[in-house]
């Protein structure tokens, strides 16, 4: 018998958010940080970093097949990022609604996509998808000692 709270054994969720060259280049690190706060996420752990191209094409490694792969690689590699470990209750999801969808002509008004994004490539965010794919994403970048939860 173990009277410890249920919530104690329940990892919160996390997520990885990038926000990436175009949005940085716009000045919006802040309001999109700001909208990640304001939506009830807290940032575990967030540096800026330029990828190099090959750095770029391993967190994309997914994707390799697709046509648009090698323009996805030189897009993330052209300027400075904003990588973010985002914490909290549905985190995955959340980031993911906040975000909006992949085109910006889709997505939904006052989205991060909405507001910031030109087009399907320069779409001003990344979000994990599942929850493998954040766990994976974040050992991408962090290491667990740059983590910190609440
Ligand atoms: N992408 C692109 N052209 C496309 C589809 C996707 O350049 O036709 C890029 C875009 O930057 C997108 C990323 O590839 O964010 C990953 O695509 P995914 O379908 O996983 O979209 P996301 O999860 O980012 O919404």
């Amino acid at each position: 018998f173990n009277s410890t709270p249920i919530e104690e054994f329940m990892a919160v969720e996390r997520t990885l958010s990038i926000i990436k060259p175009d949005a940085v280049q716009k000045n919006a690190i802040g309001a999109i940080l700001g909208r990640f706060e304001q939506a009830g996420l807290h940032v575990a752990a967030t540096k800026m970093m330029h990828l190099s191209r090959d750095e770029a094409g391993g967190f994309y490694a997914v994707h390799k097949a697709r046509p648009f792969y090698g323009e996805l690689c030189d897009f993330m590699s052209s300027g400075p990022v904003v990588v973010t470990v985002l914490e909290g209750e549905g985190a995955i999801a959340k980031n993911r609604d906040l975000m909006g969808a992949t085109n910006p002509k889709d997505a939904a008004a006052g989205t991060i996509r909405a507001d910031f994004a030109d087009s399907i490539d320069a779409n001003a965010v990344h979000g994990s998808d599942s929850a493998e794919t954040a766990a994976w994403e974040i050992g991408y970048f962090f290491g667990q000692r740059e983590i910190f939860s609440r």
